[in-house]
């Protein structure tokens, strides 16, 4: 009778530890917080916000597990590397950075011009900054209105003859200094934020 109360308790133990264990793996800790994170669901209603890229957050996400505590994570920027070369700053590599490094917590991103309070891919050097979403835009989008695959230029005014141009899809000018998605062979470009959908609204 002893033997098998014996035996009870250390599959009792034993499936205790497994279910400890099976929870740790759940925890993720991130560089970027100090609280431990958990893998979820993010639904529409939810209004989530990534703390990382500052959008909003549908599908799987790392949210913190502390209570009252509003950080999450898209899965693509708990992934994201820590260091990156990128063709647009080939003099050095970016490091990411949770938060920006100066005084006013905001940066300027030298790709799309807006600002940001979250992660940024930064040149210590240069300060230089691209948003994570603007250092992963695609070097190419085939787009339905245009015959011609758009190319990313990063402000690159050699590649473009004359003076600023006209976005072709909303009819504002684009400034050549500036990220934009051009076609070299008809001359014509676009904002960023009119051909990428993540940038959109
Ligand atoms: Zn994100
Ligand atoms: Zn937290
Ligand atoms: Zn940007
Ligand atoms: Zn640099
Ligand atoms: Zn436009
Ligand atoms: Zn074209």
């Amino acid at each position: 009778m002893p033997q098998t109360m014996n035996i009870s308790l250390d599959q009792e133990k034993e499936l205790k530890e497994k279910q400890i264990m099976q929870q740790h793996q759940l925890f993720n800790v991130h560089f970027s917080h100090r609280h431990p994170l958990e893998l979820s669901e993010i639904h529409e209603e939810d209004k989530a916000v990534c703390s990382g890229c500052e959008l909003d957050t549908l599908g799987s996400a790392y949210i913190c597990t502390k209570p009252n505590c509003n950080f999450l994570l898209h899965d693509l920027c708990f992934d994201l590397p820590r260091h990156i070369r990128h063709p647009s700053h080939p003099k050095h590599s970016l490091k990411l950075l949770f938060s920006p490094p100066y005084s006013d917590s905001e940066f300027t991103c030298d790709a799309c011009a807006k600002s940001g309070h979250g992660f940024t891919y930064h040149c210590a050097a240069c300060k230089f900054d691209l948003h994570v979403e603007c250092a992963s835009l695609p070097e190419f989008e085939e787009r339905d209105d245009h015959q011609h695959p758009l190319v990313l230029l990063y402000g690159d005014t050699d590649k473009m003859e004359g003076p600023d141009f006209v976005c072709y899809v909303c009819g504002g000018s684009v400034w050549k200094g500036r990220w934009s998605y051009c076609c070299l062979a008809c001359k014509c470009g676009a904002h960023l934020e009119c051909v990428c959908s993540p940038l959109c609204g």
